[in-house]
């Protein structure tokens, strides 16, 4: 799933300005920005249930018109699941596979199994807690087996316990049934256990997209080297055997391995004749990492 320049005006506002995402199959893409970043807009364009200002959406191969073609391979929990407060889970997802015209003997136990509410009976979902309807939110987008699946804050406002329940289902869904699984948080913390690859949006623009490989580097412990020229520092760290290391702008380069070695590196260089401005040992939270990124040091 890809968009290009994918924007949403609300009259003078641009709630989603010009986003680029880019989802590969099997992915679980986190979707992370602070409250009011553009989230909600953008999965609900994906998802269909909005029109782009402006821009494209491709998935699947297809785009523009053809894309209604394969709007039933996605699935989505935006925003509260709507659900029947009278009725079972059982009979909620009844309703839905109704609806879809699936007859399938055994689909919705197997449903209630993937989300783990094969036990809850007939108890009604108003009485049920903040994870269980989020997770039988999940097994209602389920239906009809999309291939890829939005969830839009799914771990929002639930306790310890139901962040787990949440993140195992869907653990078990990229796991089982190798969906592509698109999942937003404004908290990039939450969800580092769990996605594969990152898109941070802020203001309405995709700031960043990233691995979890290139997340956890730029979050690592790691040597910082501070000098007027990188590129003359790489013979003496090669010399010295050191692999894994990234020049990162004109004065930096960051080394992600022997972090006990910073003053015989320091003096090798300065052997070289190559003045050291700084060198020193850091990591960066994930949290920090998010902030810096989105210009500011709270969360709205
Ligand atoms: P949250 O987690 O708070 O929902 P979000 O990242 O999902 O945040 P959006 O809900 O997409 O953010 O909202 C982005 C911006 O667009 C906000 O400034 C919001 O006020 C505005 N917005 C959203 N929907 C509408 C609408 N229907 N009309 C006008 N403005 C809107």
């Amino acid at each position: 799933m890809q968009t290009s320049n994918l924007t949403k005006q609300y009259g003078r506002h641009r709630a989603v300005d010009d986003v680029n995402m880019h989802i590969k199959k099997g992915a679980i893409y986190g979707f992370i920005g602070r409250n009011g970043a553009g989230k909600t807009t953008c999965l609900k364009m994906i998802s269909g249930l909005s029109t782009p200002s402006y821009g494209e959406i491709e998935m699947f191969g297809y785009k523009g018109k053809d894309l209604q073609k394969v709007r039933s391979r996605v699935g989505c929990l935006i925003e509260a699941p709507g659900l029947y407060g009278n009725m079972s889970a059982y009979d909620n997802l009844n309703i839905k596979c109704k609806l879809t015209g699936i007859k399938k003997k055994g689909y919705i136990e197997e449903l209630l199994k993937t989300v783990g509410l094969d036990t809850v009976g007939e108890k009604k979902t108003k009485h049920y807690s903040l994870g269980m309807k989020q997770r039988l939110g999940i097994a209602l987008a389920l239906v009809g087996e999309p291939d890829l699946l939005i969830l839009d804050e799914p771990i929002n406002g639930l306790d310890p316990q139901g962040i787990v329940e949440v993140r195992e289902t869907i653990q078990k869904l990229a796991k089982e049934r190798g969906m592509t699984i698109c999942i937003s948080s404004h908290i990039l913390e939450e969800l580092s256990k769990l996605a594969t690859d990152y898109g941070i949006i802020h203001n309405g623009c995709l700031v960043q997209e990233l691995t979890r490989e290139e997340l956890m580097k730029k979050c690592s412990e790691r040597i910082e080297l501070t000098l007027d020229n990188p590129k003359q520092a790489i013979p003496v760290l090669d010399d010295m055997g050191f692999n894994s290391y990234q020049v990162i702008d004109k004065e930096h380069i960051h080394i992600f391995e022997r972090l006990g070695e910073s003053a015989s590196l320091n003096m090798e260089l300065a052997k070289a004749g190559i003045p050291v401005k700084g060198i020193s040992i850091t990591s960066e939270e994930l949290e920090n990492y998010f902030l810096r990124l989105t210009g500011g040091d709270n969360r709205a």
